[in-house]
């Protein structure tokens, strides 16, 4: 949001990011024209969300259906990235992987090839931080600026508008996004272009361990022939207490694996992680682990599921079936 403002003495009107002292008198509110790209469980609603702020949008989705609920609360349609790039002055983009955000961005109908100069990019998807990186150097090429910032908080964060938000890129890019992110949820500055991915991969491993140590304990209990939501309620008043573990394990115990996130876009971060890894020469022989349990989810036919199903690789290896009844 910027403020458009008159002041005694000064000559002209000022534009500024909020109201500094009482004289100054607020002669309207502008809101820069947003394009949101890839409208899926994560970007319908946070597109939603900065529609109903106020923000004039356009919005595109490679399957158009996924337009219509936008469209019925006031954003305006487009036919490609390009075009929307040319009406937006802040594009904002949500798609699945790396090779995605080459494509909406750096495609012949993509981003680079429509946008104004001066434009803020923001790419909130889950990618490698070099790719984040290589794609911000060609929006600086075309005149723009652009930051990663994907988030933490899943579906449900994004439904409620309380995502964990990791920027990478300039401070006064950061400064301009600032108002915008604020809708969505916690926006945080971890450094230069790529840092936002690379605490999104750090995240990433801490999810996958967590579902990953909650899957065995509860294997473990069911084999044993304790009842898993004693396990869960125990675990959860004491040390081992985890949100993963608060969100997840109810679900995991009623047999309730809808996504939520998906475990085929977890094995993708894990790849991301371990492919940082590689290039930095860091060892994560827990995150290898985790990285070939969910190649099984994946292999299993259960990728579209959501990502606590790991923990059916587990009972598969353990022969037991996590349901509170006797075990096997
Ligand atoms: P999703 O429901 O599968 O949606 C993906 C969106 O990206 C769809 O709108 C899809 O269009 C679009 N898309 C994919 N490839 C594209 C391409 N090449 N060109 C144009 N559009 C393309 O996924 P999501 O759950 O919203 O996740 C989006 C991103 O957020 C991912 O990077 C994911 O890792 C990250 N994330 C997800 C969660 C979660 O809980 N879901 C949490 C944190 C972060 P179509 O509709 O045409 O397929």
């Amino acid at each position: 949001t910027f403020y458009v403002i008159e002041c005694e003495g000064l000559p002209s009107t000022l534009k500024c990011d909020s109201l500094y002292a009482p004289e100054w008198k607020e002669l309207a509110v502008e809101k820069e024209h947003v394009g949101f790209i890839g409208l899926g469980v994560m970007g319908s609603p946070m597109a939603a969300h900065l529609v109903r702020a106020g923000y004039p949008m356009t919005v595109f989705n490679r399957t158009s259906v996924k337009m219509e609920p936008l469209m019925a609360i006031g954003a305006a349609p487009s036919g490609s990235c390009r075009e929307l790039a040319s009406r937006s002055d802040i594009v904002i983009s949500m798609v699945s992987d790396s090779p995605d955000v080459e494509e909406v961005y750096l495609g012949p109908d993509g981003v680079l090839a429509g946008v104004r100069k001066g434009s803020l990019l923001i790419d909130m998807s889950t990618i490698s931080p070099g790719m984040a990186i290589r794609v911000t150097r060609c929006a600086e090429e075309a005149g723009c600026t652009m930051m990663d910032a994907p988030v933490s908080g899943g579906d449900v964060g994004a439904r409620n508008a309380t995502l964990s938000i990791m920027v990478g890129g300039e401070t006064q890019a950061f400064d301009r996004a600032l108002p915008l992110l604020q809708v969505l949820g916690k926006p945080i500055l971890c450094g230069p272009s790529g840092a936002g991915q690379t605490v999104k991969a750090c995240n990433q491993i801490a999810t996958a361990l967590h579902l990953v140590a909650m899957s065995e304990a509860l294997v473990l209990g069911q084999k044993a022939g304790v009842d898993p939501t004693v396990i869960l309620q125990v675990l959860g008043a004491g040390y081992a207490e985890s949100r993963v573990m608060d969100v997840r394990g109810p679900r995991v115990v009623r047999r309730d694996f809808a996504p939520g996130f998906r475990g085929r876009l977890h094995h993708k971060d894990l790849h991301i992680v371990l492919e940082t890894a590689r290039e930095l020469g860091c060892p994560l022989p827990a995150s290898a682990l985790a990285h070939e349990l969910f190649s099984s989810v994946v292999a299993n036919g259960w990728g579209d599921l959501d990502h606590s199903a790991v923990i059916r690789v587990l009972e598969t290896l353990a022969g037991v079936e996590v349901t509170g009844s006797a075990p096997r």
